[in-house]
């Protein structure tokens, strides 16, 4: 169905607003050109240490440059995802995060931890592993300093061979975060199964925190569990100085939000670092 929704060239004239793009203006064919010119580039939204101020971190978050308009993933994600295509994607914007990673040493910046999203569903095929392992050789960074976020959109419970990928990532050094905590199968029975480093709270419940007592509570209690785990805990979805604070005394770890910025492209992101890394020192 999708290869017969209207390509590029018969789209209305009048381009529809970045809001309104959904995604069956969009054709596979459009996705995987697309990908062959190097369109899907990470840009990267910081995060704050919120004890100490100070700079923990990056997220590595996909754009498309579609002709003049940035989409963003909610609108090619599910294309991409359902055609298979996640694999060159992945390892796209791993590539393109680790060249920045190398580029932002050299700009001064000091190491940092970078989190990439995974789709988990997909995972048993691409080789990540191995993929991590020579592209490291290329772009020496420690894995130490990368953080796979996962996220899940389908069950892995009966994933055995994702679960194994996963594993073998954690026993490399990188480091696992379970993303969007406390939404679809997100939840508790994973950090059982998977050596997680780090629970990420949805942004729906942390945007909500300080106006809906059910959200609060659940931001509460995953702050609780991440302690009592002893692992680390990040909110995303920090829009205000009242939600940061509400964060700081619930005694999570990490921020990350529109407080203190959105995602950037690589070199706005790196000027904004180096001006963070002024004002916090
Ligand atoms: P996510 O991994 O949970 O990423 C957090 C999302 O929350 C991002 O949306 C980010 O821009 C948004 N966000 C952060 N702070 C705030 C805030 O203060 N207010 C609001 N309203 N939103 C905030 P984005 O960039 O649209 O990404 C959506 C989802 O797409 C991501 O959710 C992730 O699941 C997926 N995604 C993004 N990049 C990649 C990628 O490279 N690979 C894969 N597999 N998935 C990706
Ligand atoms: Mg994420
Ligand atoms: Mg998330
Ligand atoms: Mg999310």
């Amino acid at each position: 169905a999708l290869l017969q929704q209207p390509q590029a060239s018969t789209m209305p004239t009048s381009k529809p607003k970045q809001s309104s793009l959904h995604a069956q203006y969009f054709s596979i064919q459009d996705i995987e050109s697309g990908l062959a010119a190097g369109a899907f580039i990470p840009y990267f939204q910081p995060q704050i240490n919120l004890e100490s101020g100070l700079l923990h971190g990056v997220e590595a978050l996909v754009r498309w440059h579609y002709g003049c308009q940035i989409i963003m993933p909610d609108h090619f994600l599910p294309i991409i995802e359902s055609q298979q295509l996640i694999l060159p994607m992945t390892k796209s914007v791993i590539e393109q995060t680790l060249k920045q990673m190398i580029s932002w040493r050299e700009a001064g910046l000091p190491d940092i931890q970078v989190s990439i999203n995974l789709s988990a569903a997909y995972l048993n095929q691409l080789n990540l592993p191995q993929l991590m392992t020579d592209l490291l050789q290329e772009y020496p960074v420690n894995s130490s300093h990368i953080t796979f976020e996962i996220t899940e959109r389908i069950s892995l419970e009966s994933n055995q061979p994702t679960l194994d990928t996963i594993t073998r990532l954690r026993l490399k050094g990188f480091y696992l975060s379970l993303d969007d905590f406390g939404t679809g199968y997100s939840s508790l029975a994973q950090l059982d199964r998977l050596p997680f480093n780090e629970i990420k709270i949805d942004k729906s419940f942390v945007m909500h925190a300080l106006s809906s007592p059910i959200s609060r509570v659940i931001v509460e209690s995953s702050v609780a569990l991440a302690k009592q785990l002893g692992v680390r805990c990040v909110a995303e979805g920090i829009e205000s100085q009242a939600c940061e604070q509400f964060l700081k005394d619930s005694g999570c770890d990490i921020g990350q939000g529109y407080l203190y910025s959105r995602a950037l492209p690589s070199h706005a992101f790196q000027q904004w670092a180096l001006e963070y890394l002024k004002k916090s020192s």
